[in-house]
C-alpha cells in the first residue's frame, strides 16, 4: 500500500459541529438515514454523469444501488452504494472539512433550540456529520471509480479521524455505524424500512435493505418506488413525497412554500419541478453570497449538472428543483448550454411557469408575504434584469406605503392603484434608509394632507427598481422629491382661472428679495430656490429634476466606491413658515445665515451627512439664543 495509516484533527469547526450535533439533536435524529441516502444517491448520480465520457468507469458493472444491511453481532448498520466512491484526498477534503462558507455562520445562528438548530442543519449542508447522532464511531472505506486502491477513514467524532489505505474489490462507498446504546432500536428492519419510506422513497436507484435475521428469501428486500419523482405522473405522488424530494434536492430543512410540476409537449420535451422555499437558503444570505442557482439539470432521467444556473434568470435564483431534457445530448456540457437554442427556449418556457406559480401564491396574502420577505429583494432585480417581463414582474411586486396600517404590511401597485385620488397622475413613492425616516420625511407633509397614497421603498435595490421602472400600467411612477408637485388641486375645486406653469412661479413681490438674496448666498450649493406648495410643517426640503440623481443613490454609489459628486438641487422654501417669514424682516447677512441652516437641515433630513456638523450645530445654537433673547 502507498500510504501509511495518518491521524489528523477535524477542523476546529467540525468538532464544534460534532459536538452540537451529538448533544442537541437528539430529537430528530433518524434524519441521518435520509442524509447519508440521499449522499449515496448523488453519488451514483455522480458516477452515471463521470461515465457517459468514460465507461471504464462502470467497471463492467452498471448495477446501480444503495443498500443499507444489519449487522446485529456488531450492532452496526451499514450503508453501501455503487456510486463514484472518493479518493483519498476527496475523503479529507470533504469528510475531514467544512469547506462550506456557510459553516461559522451555521454556528453564530445556533439557537440552542433543539428543532430549530435540527432545521438549520439542513440548511447548512452539513449531513455526513449527522452519523455521529446515532453512531459513536464510523468507519467509511470507499474505493473511487477507476482507481486501484481504497481509503478507509474512521473516527469517533472526537476531534480526529484516521486514513488509510484498503484493498477495496467493490467501487463506491460504504459507511459501518457503530450504534450508540440508546439509538440500538436502528437495527430493526422494521423502523430502518418505516424510516427510509418516509424520506427516501423518491430516490431514482433501488435501495435494498439486509437484514441477515430473516429468512433466506426475505433477507433482502427492496424499500423504495426507485423511480425518480419526476417522472411519475403528478395525480400519483402525494405532498409528502414532493416535500421529502424537496428537502433530497434542495438539501433543506424547511417546508417548500409552494411548487409546480409540468411537463412540457410540443416542440421540446421537458419536466420541471420547481420548488419556491420557505426560508432563504444561506448560500443567498449574507455578504458572501454566492451566485448559484439551485436548479439541477438532467437529460433523459440521467443527472448532469448541479447549479443550471441557465435555465432560469438570475432574479429567479432562489428556485430549487430539477429540470429533465429529453432534447439535449447527454454529452452537454456547461460551455454549449451556455449558448443554446434548446436551453434559451427551456429557459422562456421555465420563466413564465415561474412568474405564474407566484401569480398564483399572490392569491394568499399570507404566504405570499412569507415568499415576499423571504426572496422579494432578490426578486425585484428582475425589474431592471428582464425588461421583457417588467409589468409582469411589476405586478408582483409588494411596497410598504403610507396606504397601509401596520410595520410589515404591503400593497402592491394594483392595490395602490385603486387608491388614487380622482385627479392624481402618478403612483408616487420615497426612498430612504428607513421606514421610520421615510415618513418623517418633509416632502411628505402634501400628501399627507391630501390624503394621498405613497410608497416607501427602504431596501438598497429599490434605488435601481425605480429608475428602471418607469411606469406601471401607463402610470408613470414619481419621486416624492422630483419637480413640480401637480398636487395642489387634488382634490380642491378648480379655480377659475386654471394657473399656467408660469404663473405658478411666479413669486410675489413681498417675496421677491427674500428670495433673491438666498438664491445668492446658497448660489454654490442650490440651483434654485422657490417658494413651496409642498411643505405645511417644515420651513424647507430639496428637490430635483425628474432626469437628476437622487440623494440616496448617491449615497449608495458613493458607498460602493464610485465617486458621484452631489448635485445642485431647488431649495424651496415655505412661506406660511414663522421663521421663513421672519426673513422679510432680516438683513442681507442674516438672511444669508438662515438659508445656510434651511438648507443644511433640508439635507439632513434626506439623510444626506454634512461635510461640517459642527459648522452647523455651532449656527444652529448661535440662531436660537438670538431668537431667544427677541
Ligand atoms: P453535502 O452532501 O451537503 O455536500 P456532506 O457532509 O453530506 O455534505 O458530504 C460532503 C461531501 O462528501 C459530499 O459533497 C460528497 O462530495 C462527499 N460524499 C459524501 N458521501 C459520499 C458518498 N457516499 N460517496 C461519494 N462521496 C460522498
Amino acid at each position: 500500500m502507498s500510504e501509511a495509516k495518518e491521524t489528523r484533527q477535524f477542523e476546529a469547526e467540525v468538532t464544534q459541529l460534532l459536538k452540537l450535533m451529538i448533544h442537541s439533536m437528539y430529537s430528530n435524529r433518524e434524519v441521518f438515514l435520509r442524509e447519508l441516502v440521499s449522499n449515496a444517491s448523488d453519488a451514483i448520480d455522480k458516477l452515471r454523469f463521470e461515465a457517459l465520457s468514460d465507461e471504464d468507469l462502470f467497471e463492467g458493472q452498471t448495477d446501480l444501488r444503495i443498500e443499507i444491511e444489519i449487522d446485529a453481532d456488531e450492532n452496526a448498520l451499514i450503508l453501501r452504494d455503487t456510486g463514484i466512491g472518493m479518493s483519498r484526498q476527496e475523503v479529507a477534503e470533504n469528510i475531514g472539512t467544512i469547506a462550506k462558507s456557510g459553516t461559522q455562520q451555521f454556528l453564530e445562528k445556533m439557537t440552542g433550540d433543539e428543532k430549530e438548530d435540527a432545521r438549520l442543519i439542513g440548511q447548512f449542508g452539513v449531513g455526513f456529520y449527522s452519523a455521529f447522532m446515532v453512531a459513536d464511531r464510523v468507519v467509511l472505506k470507499t474505493r473511487r471509480a477507476g482507481a486501484d486502491e481504497g481509503v478507509r477513514w474512521e473516527s469517533r467524532g472526537d476531534g480526529e479521524y484516521t486514513l488509510s489505505a484498503t484493498r477495496r474489490e467493490e467501487r463506491g462507498t460504504e459507511i459501518k455505524l457503530f450504534l450508540r446504546e440508546d439509538a440500538e432500536d436502528y437495527l430493526q428492519a422494521s423502523k430502518l424500512e418505516g424510516v427510509i419510506r418516509r424520506y427516501s422513497d423518491h430516490i431514482s436507484f433501488p435501495i435494498y435493505l439486509i437484514d441477515p435475521a430473516e429468512e433466506e428469501e426475505q433477507r433482502r428486500k427492496q424499500v423504495n418506488e426507485a423511480s425518480a419523482l419526476w417522472t411519475r405522473p403528478r395525480a400519483e405522488i402525494d405532498d409528502e413525497e414532493y416535500v421529502n424530494f424537496y428537502k433530497h434536492v434542495a438539501r433543506a430543512f424547511d417546508e417548500p412554500l409552494t411548487w409546480i410540476h409540468s411537463k412540457v409537449e410540443g416542440l421540446l420535451k421537458f419536466t420541471l419541478l420547481f420548488y419556491l422555499p420557505t426560508e432563504r437558503p444561506l448560500e443567498l444570505m449574507g455578504p458572501d453570497q454566492r451566485d448559484v442557482s439551485g436548479v439541477k439539470l438532467y437529460v433523459k432521467r440521467v443527472f448532469i449538472l448541479d447549479d443550471a444556473e441557465m435555465f432560469l434568470p438570475r432574479y429567479l435564483r432562489f428556485i430549487r428543483g430539477v429540470v429533465d431534457s429529453d432534447d439535449l445530448s447527454l454529452n452537454v456540457s456547461r460551455e454549449i448550454l451556455q449558448d443554446n437554442r434548446v436551453v434559451a427556449s427551456m429557459r422562456k418556457t421555465a420563466t413564465k411557469r415561474v412568474l405564474k406559480m407566484l401569480g398564483g401564491l399572490a392569491e394568499d396574502p399570507e404566504e405570499y408575504r412569507t415568499f415576499w420577505e423571504s426572496f422579494g429583494a432578490i426578486f425585484k432585480e428582475g425589474i431592471v434584469e428582464d425588461p421583457g417581463r417588467q409589468q409582469e414582474i411589476a405586478a408582483l411586486l409588494r411596497f410598504a406605503s403610507t396606504g397601509v396600517e401596520g410595520k410589515g404590511q404591503t400593497v402592491s401597485l394594483d392595490d395602490y392603484k385603486e387608491r388614487m385620488k380622482e385627479g392624481q397622475e402618478a403612483i408616487y413613492y420615497i426612498t430612504a434608509d428607513t421606514f421610520d425616516a421615510a415618513v418623517a420625511s418633509p416632502h411628505l407633509e402634501i400628501f399627507e394632507e391630501k390624503g394621498v397614497e405613497v410608497l416607501v421603498l427602504t431596501d438598497t435595490i429599490d434605488e435601481w427598481v425605480v429608475s428602471h421602472l418607469r411606469e406601471y400600467e401607463d402610470v408613470p411612477l414619481r419621486s416624492v422629491d422630483r419637480g413640480a408637485l401637480e398636487l395642489e388641486q387634488l382634490g380642491e375645486e378648480k379655480s377659475e382661472v386654471s394657473e399656467s406653469d408660469e404663473d405658478r412661479d411666479q413669486i410675489p413681490e413681498k417675496w421677491k428679495s427674500v428670495v433673491e438674496s438666498v438664491k445668492a448666498k446658497l448660489e454654490d450649493s442650490v440651483r434654485d430656490v422657490r417658494l413651496s406648495r409642498r411643505l405645511t410643517e417644515s420651513p424647507a426640503c430639496l428637490v430635483r429634476e425628474e432626469w437628476e440623481m437622487g440623494e440616496r443613490m448617491r449615497r449608495l454609489l458613493n458607498q460602493a466606491g464610485e465617486a458621484v459628486p452631489a448635485g445642485k438641487p431647488t431649495l424651496e422654501l415655505n412661506p406660511d413658515h414663522q421663521l421663513v417669514m421672519r426673513m422679510q424682516q432680516m438683513e442681507d447677512d442674516e438672511i444669508g445665515e438662515w438659508a445656510r441652516l434651511f438648507f443644511d437641515q433640508a439635507r439632513l433630513s434626506e439623510g444626506a451627512v454634512l461635510e461640517a456638523p459642527a459648522v452647523f450645530v455651532r449656527r444652529l445654537n448661535k440662531l436660537m439664543g438670538e431668537l431667544a433673547q427677541q
